[in-house]
C-alpha cells in the first residue's frame, strides 16, 4: 500500500495514529538537526518532521531530499505544541513525525518555482512544462473547478430527463462561421473528414432519432485567426431538445446556472433572478455591445434633440448626414487631464471615432473640449436630460448610429476598468433575443447568417425573405455575463422547406446544397420534431468563476497564443511514408 491518508486530510482527531503518506516536497526547511519538510499532493500539503534519531540510512537520504522529490513517509500524527500551529494550513494543528522516509523519485531542478504564484515564468515556459505547471495551487484549483462545475451540468441535466449522448469528431464540416479542420482519409484518396465546428448538425438529427433531450461535453474544432482569447478547439455544454420554444431552453439554462452558480463558488452572486432578457437592438443602443456587460450603468444616451440647432460642426454635419450624437457619463472624471483625455481619444479611435468631444461638469461651469461649442441653454438641457452633475465627465460620439454605439460601447468598458465599477464576484447574466437573421457581407456582396444556417426565422417574417432580408429577425438567443458572450443557441428550422430556402439564400448552388446538407434535408422529410437548443461555452465559464484573465488558464494543455503546442511541439512534420499513404504531395 503506497499510502493510508492524502496530504490533506490529517486533523488534531488523527494525533497518534500511524500513517503512510506520499508526495512531493513542497518545501525543505532545516532547523538545528531537525527537518521539516512540507508534503504535497492534490488535496494538501502536511509538515513532516524529521528528527535526528531516525537511522543513520534514512537520515542520509534525508540529507539530498530536494524540492519536488517524490517521497512516501511513514510516520506518527502528533499534534503541534502550543503556540506552533499553523491556521493558514487546514492541517495546521498537527505534524507527522517521520518514522522512515523512501524515495520514490528524485527531480530535477524545476525550471520555474511551483510553490509560489508570485514570479511567474513567461506562459511559453509555463506551457512547455505544464505538467509542472498544473502542480501549482493556483492551477490545480481551476482544473478542480473545471470538473465540480462539469460534475454539476452532468448530474443536473440527468435530473432534467437529459441523456448525454457522443458524437463523432471524424465527421463532415458542419459550419459556425469558422474555417474547417480535415483529416484526409487514406482509404479514400482525395476525400476528408472535417472536425466538427460544433455538433450542430448531430443534435439536430438526435432530434429526429427522437433522443427527444440531449447533451454533451463536446469538444468544437474552428480554424480561426488567432486574435484575441481563442482556442483551435474549446469544449461546450452542448444541448439541444425537442417540442420547445424559446423560453423553455433559456428556462432550462438559467436554472442549471442558477442552481451551479452558488454550489461550486459560493463567493459568486448572481446580479438578478430571473435574469433580463434584452433584445439585440436595445443591448447596442444601451450599452453599445451585444454583450453588455450589466455590472454597472453608465448606459449610451442618445441627445440628437438637444443639440437639433447646435452650431457645433461636428455636431451639425454628423446629423445632417443622418447620424446621431449620443453620449455617456462618466462620474468622478470631470478633472481627468488634457494628456489622459487626447490618449482616451486615441482609444476612441481605435472603435471607429474621429474625435472624441468631452464636456466636464465642474463648480466653475462647463469645461472641455466641446465647451466652446455649447450654449447654455443646451448644456442646461443636456444636464436635464442625462442627469449629469459636477464632478461628471460627458463624453460624445457623433456619427453614424452603428459606429457611435461601438465607440461608446468600447469607452463605457474603459471607463469600468479605470474606475473599478464592476465587482468581479457579481455575475450578471443575461438573455440576449431578437437577433437579426441575416447579415450583410460587404467584402463577399452577400447575406450571411447571423447566427447558423440551421436557425429558425421567426415564422411571422417569413414572407420578407425575398423582398426584405435585412428586417427579417430570428428565433435566436445569446447568454451574456459581464462583458462576455456565454453561450448562443436558437429554435431551428425542421421543415425541408425554410431550410432548403435558407441555403439558396446563402448562395449555395442546388448542387452544393446536396452535396453538404442532403442528408439534413432528407432527414427532415421523416417527420423532423420542433427543435431548439444551445451550446454554453465552458471555457469562459470556468475563467469567470477562477477569477482568471484568459481561457488558457482553466484548461490542462491548451495551445498558446499561436496556436501551437509548445510542449509536445505541434503541430510537426511527420514521415514522408505517412504522406504517401495519404495521397499528400506538397507544393
Ligand atoms: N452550435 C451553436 C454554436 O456552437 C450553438 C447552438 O446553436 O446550439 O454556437
Amino acid at each position: 500500500m503506497y499510502r493510508t491518508h492524502t496530504c490533506g486530510e490529517l486533523r488534531s482527531s488523527h494525533a497518534g495514529q500511524k500513517v503512510t503518506l506520499t508526495g512531493w516536497v513542497h518545501r525543505r526547511r532545516d532547523h538545528g538537526g531537525v527537518a521539516f519538510f512540507d508534503l504535497r499532493d492534490r488535496l494538501g500539503i502536511v509538515q513532516i518532521t524529521i528528527n535526528p534519531d531516525l537511522p543513520k540510512e534514512a537520515l542520509d537520504l534525508v540529507a539530498n531530499v530536494r524540492m519536488e522529490w517524490v517521497l512516501q513517509i511513514e510516520g506518527t500524527v502528533q499534534k503541534r505544541p502550543e503556540g506552533m500551529t499553523n491556521p493558514k494550513m487546514e492541517t495546521g494543528e498537527i505534524e507527522v513525525i517521520a518514522t522512515d522516509v523512501k524515495i520514490l523519485n528524485p527531480a530535477k531542478t524545476l525550471p520555474f518555482m511551483v510553490s509560489t504564484d508570485t514570479d511567474l515564468a513567461d506562459e511559453n515556459t509555463r506551457l512547455k512544462y505544464r505538467y509542472l505547471d498544473l502542480r501549482r495551487e493556483r492551477m490545480t484549483h481551476n482544473i478542480v473547478l473545471r470538473h465540480k462545475v462539469i460534475k454539476f451540468m452532468r448530474d443536473y441535466l440527468d435530473k432534467e430527463g437529459f441523456i448525454e449522448i457522443e458524437t463523432p469528431i471524424m465527421f463532415k464540416a458542419t459550419p459556425e462561421g469558422a474555417r474547417d479542420y480535415l483529416v484526409p482519409s487514406r482509404v479514400y484518396p482525395g476525400q476528408f473528414y472535417a472536425l466538427p465546428q460544433s455538433p450542430q448538425q448531430l443534435k439536430q438529427l438526435l432530434m429526429v432519432a427522437g433522443m427527444d433531450k440531449y447533451f454533451q461535453i463536446a469538444r468544437c474544432f474552428r480554424d480561426e485567426d488567432l486574435r484575441g482569447d481563442r482556442q483551435p478547439e474549446f469544449t461546450q455544454l452542448d444541448l439541444e431538445m425537442s417540442f420547445v420554444h424559446r423560453d423553455d431552453v433559456l428556462a432550462l439554462v438559467e436554472g442549471l446556472y442558477t442552481a451551479m452558480i452558488p454550489a461550486v463558488t459560493p463567493q459568486k452572486k448572481i446580479l438578478s433572478s430571473p435574469w433580463p432578457k434584452i433584445s439585440h437592438h436595445d443591448a447596442l443602443e444601451k450599452f453599445g455591445s451585444d454583450k453588455p456587460d450589466l455590472r454597472f450603468g453608465m448606459e449610451l444616451m442618445d441627445v440628437s434633440d438637444t443639440f437639433a440647432k447646435s452650431e457645433f460642426k461636428v455636431f451639425q454635419s454628423a446629423l445632417a448626414a443622418g447620424g446621431v450624437i449620443k453620449c455617456i457619463i462618466a462620474p468622478k472624471s470631470a478633472d481627468m487631464s488634457r494628456k489622459e483625455v487626447d490618449a482616451l481619444t486615441e482609444v476612441a479611435k481605435t472603435f471607429g471615432a474621429k474625435g472624441m468631444p468631452t464636456l466636464a461638469i465642474t463648480a466653475e461651469g462647463v469645461k472641455g473640449s466641446a465647451s466652446k461649442f455649447v450654449t447654455a441653454e443646451e448644456a442646461e438641457a443636456l444636464k436635464s436630460k442625462t442627469g449629469a452633475k459636477e464632478g461628471d465627465l460627458i463624453v460624445f460620439a457623433t456619427d453614424a448610429r452603428a459606429v457611435v454605439n461601438k465607440v461608446l460601447g468600447g469607452l463605457r468598458l474603459w471607463f469600468r476598468d479605470k474606475l473599478n465599477l464592476a465587482d468581479k464576484d457579481l455575475m450578471a447574466f443575461a438573455w440576449v433575443v431578437d437577433f437579426p437573421f441575416f447579415a450583410w457581407n460587404e467584402e463577399n456582396q452577400a447575406w450571411e447568417s447571423e447566427h447558423h444556417p440551421f436557425t429558425m426565422p421567426k415564422m411571422s417574417d417569413l414572407d420578407k425573405f425575398d423582398t426584405d432580408p435585412g428586417a427579417v429577425s430570428s428565433d435566436a438567443y445569446d447568454m451574456v455575463c459581464n462583458g462576455y458572450e456565454m453561450a448562443s443557441g436558437s429554435i431551428r428550422i425542421h421543415r425541408r422547406d425554410i431550410q432548403m430556402k435558407m441555403f439558396q439564400m446563402l448562395g449555395l448552388s442546388n448542387e452544393d446544397i446536396q452535396a453538404k446538407f442532403g442528408h439534413m434535408l432528407e432527414a427532415f422529410e421523416y417527420g423532423a420534431p420542433p427543435h431548439g437548443g444551445m451550446a454554453p461555452g465552458i471555457d469562459r465559464l470556468v475563467m469567470l468563476l477562477a477569477d482568471e484573465p484568459n481561457i488558457r488558464e482553466v484548461i490542462a494543455f491548451p495551445k498558446n497564443q499561436a496556436g501551437r503546442d509548445i510542449m509536445a511541439d505541434a503541430p510537426s512534420e511527420v514521415e514522408p511514408k505517412q504522406l504517401k499513404e495519404l495521397h499528400i504531395k506538397f507544393e
